[in-house]
């Protein structure tokens, strides 16, 4: 069964680009609830272990070097299939291949500052929540 439940996160190029509203009201419209929220910025200790399935690959230093470069937002988002559905909203990784009307169609740059992350299985959504938010920060 899909949970109900993704991690997201507002990327330090969206953060820097003034874009944190415009993205809120983006998921707020399409139906996710917002049961956690922070304003943090992750060391790059933090963004490695958070990245660490993508360590082999060849933009492992330059994606933990960007997610570290400046404060993010991290929530977890609720709805119906969340999971599927968030990704949906995102868009594709490159924004070159983004679906009209999706965050990283409209606000992401290029494959790496993309805008915005989004749980890729209701496994790691749930790992995801827990790397960022302890149980008493939730409010379901
Ligand atoms: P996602 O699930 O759509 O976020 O994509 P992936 O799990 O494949 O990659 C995780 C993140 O790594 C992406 O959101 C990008 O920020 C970054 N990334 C992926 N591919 C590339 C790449 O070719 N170059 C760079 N610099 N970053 C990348």
């Amino acid at each position: 069964m899909a949970g109900n439940r993704t991690l997201t996160m507002i990327k330090p190029d969206a953060v820097k680009a003034g874009n944190i509203g415009n993205i809120l009201q983006m998921m707020n419209s399409a139906g996710f609830k917002i049961v956690a929220m922070k304003y943090t910025k992750l060391s790059k200790e933090k963004a490695g272990e958070f990245y660490a399935v993508h360590k082999e690959r060849p933009f492992y230093g330059e994606l933990v070097d960007f997610m570290s470069s400046g404060p993010i937002v991290a929530a977890i988002l609720e709805k119906d299939n969340a999971v599927e559905d968030f990704r949906t909203l995102i868009g594709a990784t490159n924004p070159a291949d983004a679906a009209e009307g999706t965050i990283r169609a409209k606000y992401a740059t290029s494959i790496g500052e993309n805008a915005v992350h989004g749980s890729d299985s209701d496994e790691n959504a749930q790992i995801e929540s827990s790397f960022h938010f302890a149980g008493t920060e939730v409010f379901a």
